[in-house]
């Protein structure tokens, strides 16, 4: 079946790759407010003087999606293009061995994710190395990001949003409308940061967890496509002179009785690995005191008893219903001196709370840094992969797109 079926997912894949950003910007928000709470003292303090920042950025790589050709490929990897079976037992874990293997190019079509993010904490540990507040705060933000999508199943597939299995839609469901239909039943406490000493083998972890996950993913859709009529699974929404067509609050409901447990895992999983990539970083980068490079340079007392109230919510589960997510205050935006300056010019875009439009071709994408982290054994664990009932649908859907 995979012989017949390649040529035609890769025509599918043309038409449609490098759409939807992980988590929405909800949860991406979340995680990167999350990962400050799970940071060590040392630290704490100067990433919550700067969270609002960090929080506000952890979106930006989606933002540029659309005037940026080489950005799509940067937030996921198709692994079951490289193998329906093995593909973790195939793909070798270093960017150089990968790239001699699969090219370069190829490497580029089906994402960069994983060499993406080593990328970024390289970054972060040099901005530490030159105590440059402004870019820790970008590669802070950038790394959230990145891990962020790594931790989202559907970013390991070429079926990414259920286009090849009829249920199109599946990756603005899992990742945007579950977490803010449900984030009040969710649990955010998360491990504390710890030092990652292979943070490329980590990266790859969390990927193969991700894949491992594609299973239910689909199948529960399935089985409530089974019992639900269409009519009832979707609800259409105009915006900004554009219908677009979503599953319904009823299909969400149902969803989440299926998946919502994982949704919750992957978005309590990130942030501990965030947190952690940012403190390898600080201490790679030489561990500065970061005390000196805040001004003022300590906490206020403001500072430190909004701390330690977000910090209990944090531990009790109690965020979302006590209304301290940023990602819930949709108007408060911080404004940077030009903003404010062009604002006077311009009627202000409805854009803050607007997902990007999808990106709808594949763009060629530069080449990731090459990842300097030692070689991962290439463990051959086994991965739960699509169902049955998947592929076969994949095989129905493909046959239209040949069409
Ligand atoms: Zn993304």
């Amino acid at each position: 079946m995979k012989k017949t079926l390649l040529p035609l997912l890769l025509a599918a894949l043309t038409l449609a790759h490098g759409t939807a950003g992980a988590w929405g910007f909800f949860g991406h928000r979340t995680i990167a407010q999350v990962a400050v709470y799970e940071l060590p003292s040392a630290m704490q303090a100067f990433y919550y003087r700067h969270m609002a920042e960090i929080v506000a950025q952890s979106t930006a790589p989606d933002e540029r999606r659309n005037d940026d050709p080489t950005e799509a490929p940067k937030h996921f990897i198709d692994m079951d293009h490289y193998s329906e079976d093995d593909p973790f037992g195939k793909m070798p874990r270093q960017y150089d061995k990968a790239t001699e293997k699969f090219t370069a190019d190829t490497l580029k079509k089906y994402g960069t994710v994983p060499w993406v993010i080593i990328e970024m904490k390289d970054n972060l540990t040099e901005a530490f190395r030159q105590r440059d507040t402004l870019r820790i705060i970008k590669y802070s933000a950038e790394l959230s990001h990145y891990v962020a999508d790594a931790f989202v199943p559907l970013h390991t597939t070429i079926n990414y949003d259920g286009q090849l299995t009829d249920q199109k839609g599946l990756h603005g469901l899992w990742e945007s409308q579950l977490p803010e239909r449900f984030i009040n039943d969710y649990k955010l406490d998360g491990e504390p940061a710890k030092y990652v000493k292979d943070p490329l083998t980590a990266v790859w972890e969390v990927i193969q967890q991700s894949y491992g996950f594609l299973g239910e993913t689909f199948d529960r859709a399935s089985k409530i496509e089974k019992v639900m009529k269409p009519d009832v699974r979707y609800t259409f929404a105009h915006k900004y002179g554009k219908t677009t067509r979503r599953f319904s609050d009823a299909f969400a409901d149902a969803y989440e009785k299926g998946v919502g447990g994982m949704v919750d895992f992957r978005l309590k999983g990130a942030p501990t690995l965030v947190s952690s990539l940012w403190l390898t970083a600080w201490q790679d980068g030489g561990k500065p005191d970061l005390g000196p490079m805040m001004t003022p340079s300590k906490p206020s007392k403001d500072e430190k008893e909004k701390l330690a109230t977000e910090l209990a919510a944090w531990k009790k589960n109690t965020l979302p219903q006590d209304q301290l997510l940023l990602a819930q205050q949709k108007a408060k935006k911080v404004e940077t001196v030009d903003e404010i300056k062009s604002a006077k010019d311009m009627a202000a875009p409805p854009a803050e709370e607007t997902e990007p439009t999808p990106a709808e071709a594949p763009a060629p994408a530069e080449a990731a840094t090459p990842a300097s982290a030692p070689a991962p054994a290439t463990d051959k664990v086994k991965v739960k992969t699509k169902s049955k009932a998947g592929s076969e649908k994949t095989k129905q859907k493909a046959t239209k797109l040949e069409w």
